[in-house]
């Protein structure tokens, strides 16, 4: 058996997980990344738009803690929002210091663009790459710190021992051997879950597993039912488009060629929060006035200079996919399953109430983004919370006290599951892709961006029934060496767990709020419903919902409008 030893094993080396490994070596911790993919190939690498900050004269911490409250419809934790704003600007110098280039203004500044449900044009960014740029950077400072990279190392559970976490156990895809990674901290920084939903706009590594890994070890989960729908994906592909195309100025247009924004956010158009740009291009194509299940967004009048200097990615991504030239033509797009607003609940310094375990970025609910993210909210929340994960990682090994070596023992309930699959190839089961797909599918109809008791009612009886035909999932590829079918069969496990959180979630709120919208409880219900769920993994696998207060500092609640 394969043991490892480090203080703090960080699982995931996207932007969340590199930036929090950074700070715990900083603070002196040994510290090891775990990830399944190269670091470089992590879906915050993606990431097209921009990160926010408040760094412009006349904008404020404040007015951008503001907007992100209001955006999240009054459920995010105000205490976790003040310190998400304030501390923005610090990491974005830091992150220039560090090497990343910014767009620049004329006058050399970092250039920010307007971005929805914000009150300035905050959003920094690099052309339409941002996440790129600044995952080479952080990329850097790893290498450059050290920091052991255990790559392509699938996590498959957390160990906990005594009620407290003691590590992890990941197989190394080369070799298909399961080994222990010690740990006295483990930061859970494994993204999104985005492939829950078919199609997403979300890579196909987004599959939820350090959510259904913790979620399984004991450690409960909050908001899982608040999804966010981004207003401009394209239609088969999925593929975004960002929303940097409308902060430069792009329309939505229906199939009558009007700028229907106008008439659900007469302030902000086609910049008013996600929830309600999704919404409306919903509504539009509902009522008849889309155009193969799509609108458009049309950035022709941006012209060619601009659109090749700002946008260029969107424009070889719609050329590439959809043959449009959008120098020439408005392309198709429509509301897509982008990102998931619930995760691991966490203080504001990542820990979660399972002592030992932290987490950060889209795996995490801190809360800043309550039930509606605003875009360029999600790689800031990776840089500060991640910072501050790793900051409080480091300083809680440092008062634990070295344990005992950990026993093969913990590998075995691992590779029993392993050996059950094995043993299924040729088998009638099904394959793993047969129920993904009806899961895929089933998500997108009964929990998109319009909800009802009815639908709701047969997608849980849906999961129980995919629950149950999971357990005669059916392996067919053996070997050892890249055992992808494995890893899919472990992935769709996951998956199928916090799929199930999410629809009970969405079932028991019975309100509208962010991006939770209830046909039959049309009206926000602070009065009953602001407070965050908590789902709790029961023995037999299904959800216990708890509530949990939202924490409020300066804002009360108020009729949300843009
Ligand atoms: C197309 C797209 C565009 C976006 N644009 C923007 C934007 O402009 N602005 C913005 O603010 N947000 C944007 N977002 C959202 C934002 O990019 C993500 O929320 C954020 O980057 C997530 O970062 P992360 O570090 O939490 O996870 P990721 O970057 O997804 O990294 C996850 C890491 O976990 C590892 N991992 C996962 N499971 C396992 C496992 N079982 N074992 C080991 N390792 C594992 C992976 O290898 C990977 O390294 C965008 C998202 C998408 C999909």
């Amino acid at each position: 058996m394969t043991v490892f030893q480090h203080d703090v094993l960080v699982i995931g080396a996207g932007l969340a997980g590199m930036r929090a490994a950074i700070e715990a070596a900083r603070n002196g911790a040994d510290v090891a990344l775990v990830t399944k993919l190269h670091p470089m190939r992590s879906h915050s690498g993606a990431a097209q738009g921009g990160i926010n900050a408040a760094l412009g004269e006349e904008d404020s911490w404040e007015s951008h803690a503001f907007d992100t409250v209001k955006g999240s419809d009054y459920l995010a934790d105000q205490d976790a929002v003040e310190i998400f704003a304030r501390e923005a600007p610090g990491d974005i110098i830091e992150l220039e210091r560090m090497g990343t280039s910014f767009s620049r203004t004329e006058d050399g500044k970092i250039a920010q663009r307007p971005f929805g449900g914000a009150g300035f044009p905050r959003t920094c960014f690099i052309a339409d790459i941002t996440g790129q740029a600044i995952l080479h950077v952080v990329y850097e400072q790893v290498l450059k710190l050290g920091i052991t990279v255990y790559q392509e190392y699938f996590c498959t559970s957390l160990i906990v021992e005594d009620g407290e976490v003691r590590g992890v156990i990941a197989m190394p895809m080369i070799t298909g051997d399961l080994a222990v990674m010690q740990g006295k901290a483990v930061i859970m920084a494994t993204g999104g879950l985005g492939r829950v939903y078919a199609p997403t706009t979300n890579a196909i590594a987004c599959t939820g597993d350090g959510m259904a890994i913790s979620y399984m070890a004991g450690a409960p989960l909050q908001d899982m039912e608040f999804m966010q729908f981004h207003p401009t994906s394209l239609k088969d592909s999925g593929v975004l488009m960002t929303e940097g195309a409308r902060g430069e100025g792009g329309y939505l247009l229906n199939s009558e060629g009007d700028r229907f924004m106008g008439k659900y956010a007469p302030n902000k158009f086609e910049l008013a929060s996600r929830d309600v740009v999704s919404r409306a291009e919903q509504t539009e194509i509902n009522e008849g006035r889309g155009i193969d299940g799509c609108v458009l967004l049309d950035v022709r009048h941006l012209g060619e200079e601009k659109i090749s200097e700002r946008l260029w990615q969107i424009r070889e991504l719609a050329i590439d996919l959809t043959n449009t030239d959008m120098v020439h033509e408005p392309v198709k797009v429509r509301p897509g399953a982008h990102y998931a607003m619930g995760g691991i609940k966490t203080d504001v310094d990542g820990a979660a109430p399972l002592p030992g375990l932290f987490a950060a970025g889209e795996c995490a609910n801190v809360s800043v983004h309550g039930s509606n993210r605003l875009g360029g909210n999600s790689l800031l929340d990776t840089i500060v919370f991640g910072r501050r994960a790793g900051v409080a990682a480091a300083a809680y090994v440092k008062q634990v006290a070295s344990k005992s070596q950990i026993s093969e023992a913990a590998l075995a309930e691992d590779q029993n599951r392993i050996q059950q699959w094995m043993a299924t190839k040729g088998s009638g089961g099904e394959r793993p892709a047969v129920i993904r797909g009806e899961m895929g599918r089933m998500m997108r109809e009964d929990l998109g961006i319009f909800r009802a008791r009815e639908k709701l009612d047969s997608a849980l009886a849906k999961i129980v029934e995919l629950k149950g035909r999971f357990e005669n999932v059916r392996l067919e590829d053996t070997g050892k060496v890249f055992n992808l079918d494995l890893l899919s069969i472990f992935e769709l496990g996951g998956m199928l767990d916090v799929a199930h959180a999410m629809v009970a979630g969405a079932l028991a709120r019975e309100e509208s709020r962010g991006a939770h919208t209830r046909l039959d409880f049309p009206e926000r219900n602070d009065e009953k419903w602001l407070k965050h769920t908590v789902a709790s993994r029961k023995e037999d696998g299904s959800p216990q919902l708890d509530y949990a207060d939202v924490t409020m500092t300066k804002w009360e609640p108020e009729v949300r409008t843009y």
